[in-house]
């Protein structure tokens, strides 16, 4: 290696990492360099050498790339949120593409495959539909809310974050005056005393619902009702002030009882017409707007005539099979976490659905026993976490024979990899786009789809 720690370097940034750090090279080694934008010429300190690579600090931006914004926000980079907040929203996305394109050649060896361009937000910030901020007290006593420091339980007070929409801003103003004036004792990690863990917050975007769950180490907390009375006058579309019990000493975020303060036990918003009652414990697409975006394109691409069986793997609480089930014959959702299941079932319920089933399974187990039990299904829905699909699943699906596979993945890699599998079965990706689900952040989702090259 021809550097070493200390060394100070020339360094032109070419591109970005997919933690969002910038990237150069210095003679054929990627230099790492965190706040760095593509285009800027730097002078750059070692701070750490590997065998290829290295990782250092800006000295002093030489020149500055055009895509620099200045910074809006005074926790960037302390809170572990967004990773893109010094550059233009354009110029993220312009990353984010290169990224999946880098993806699908390198990995996947796909050369001339037609990658759409990404669809962006129409607006990057506020889009956070849920929240958690953990509960404690600063040096002097304040109760503080916010975030953990890096590598620490410490916790920065945070009254403010550009991701979330402007009622939790008002709802975190509330609650902390609350919490200042009913003397309630915070919860202490390592003594397992005290009573408030977090606060814990949700939104719907599209009815403007919003959820206050405060957690406690406890059966409830002092001056309930009062807290209902402010958050009630401060937090516009207030629909539920709940308490959530969590008394084991545990970093899970959430305990398994809930009891309704005031108003209703669930908000409700809707998603591609269908209607989603969201309690605490429910998962939630985070970005609604582009969830609904995303879910669209896979509806387009999974090309329903109202005579499709489709089988939704890794299906979660049902969404994307859900918002597909009155353009098809029947819908068969997969998904692993019981709980969720339980949820796909009352979203069918709640919108009238009566075509959709769901199995509490592994995605792969369940995709061999239908198979042997000869379904064979015109749409495959694929939306893994993000270490991608098992590659026995891949083989049982290609061997399914559907018309079409529709494979929305959070991680372009894994995405590259396991679309390699499915060419190798015959099975080539026609359309390629990624959707900015998670702007700011480092996050890449992608909606693809596959069909057989002889089809
Ligand atoms: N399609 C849903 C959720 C996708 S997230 C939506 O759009 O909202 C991925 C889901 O896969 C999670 O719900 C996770 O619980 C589930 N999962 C993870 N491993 C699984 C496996 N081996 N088999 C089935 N489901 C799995």
């Amino acid at each position: 290696m021809e550097i070493k720690k200390n060394d100070v370097i020339d360094l032109e940034i070419t591109g970005y990492t997919a933690e969002g750090n910038g990237v150069g090279r210095y003679k054929d080694i990627a230099i790492f360099v965190p706040l760095a934008a593509a285009g800027d010429r730097l002078r750059v300190k070692i701070l750490k050498t590997a065998k290829t690579y290295a990782f250092g600090r800006i000295d002093k931006i030489v020149t500055a790339s055009k895509d620099r914004v200045p910074l809006d926000c005074a926790q960037f980079t302390q809170c572990g949120g967004c990773v893109y907040r010094h550059i233009g929203y354009q110029a993220e996305l312009k990353a984010k593409q290169q990224r999946l394109r880098d993806a699908i050649e390198r990995i996947g060896g796909f050369r001339e495959v037609e990658i759409n361009p990404i669809v962006g937000a129409k607006d990057p910030d506020h889009y956070r539909n849920k929240t958690q901020l953990p509960i404690g007290r600063g040096s002097g006593n304040e109760v503080r809310m916010g975030f953990f420091a890096s590598h620490s339980h410490r916790i920065i007070q945070c009254s403010e974050c550009l991701l979330q929409p402007d009622e939790f801003t008002v709802a975190m103003g509330a609650f902390q005056e609350w919490a200042h004036q009913s003397g309630e004792d915070v919860y202490d990690e390592e003594t397992g005393k005290g009573r408030l863990r977090h606060l814990y917050l949700r939104r719907a975007g599209a009815t403007g619902e919003v959820m206050v769950c405060v957690v406690v180490n406890g059966n409830g907390v002092h001056y309930e009702p009062e807290l209902a009375e402010m958050l009630k006058k401060s937090v516009p579309g207030l629909k539920s002030v709940i308490i959530n019990v969590n008394r084991e000493q545990t970093n899970v975020v959430l305990g398994k009882k809930c009891r309704t303060v005031w108003g209703s036990d669930y908000i409700t918003d809707t998603l591609c017409g269908l209607n989603f009652h969201i309690s605490p414990m429910s998962f939630y697409q985070v970005n609604r707007d582009q969830a609904e975006r995303l879910y669209t394109l896979a509806g387009e691409y999974a090309g329903l005539t109202g005579k499709e069986t489709i089988l939704d793997l890794y299906c979660g609480t049902g969404t994307i099979g859900l918002s597909m089930a009155k353009n098809a014959a029947q819908v068969i959702g997969v998904e692993i976490i019981e709980q969720a299941v339980e949820d796909a079932k009352k979203n069918a319920d709640l919108n009238g659905i009566t075509n959709a089933e769901f199995l509490c399974a592994d995605a792969a187990k369940a995709a061999s026993m239908l198979k042997n039990r000869g379904t064979r299904p015109d749409v495959v829905v694929l939306d893994p976490p993000r270490k991608g699909c098992d590659p026995s699943l891949i083989d049982t699906v290609t061997q399914m024979a559907p018309q079409r596979v529709v494979y929305v993945s959070c991680d372009p890699a894994t995405l590259a990899r396991d679309l390699k599998l499915f060419a190798q079965k015959g099975y080539e990706p026609k359309t390629i786009t990624p959707v900015d689900m998670f702007p700011r952040t480092g996050h890449v989702e992608t909606c693809v789809l596959l069909s057989h090259k002889n089809s």
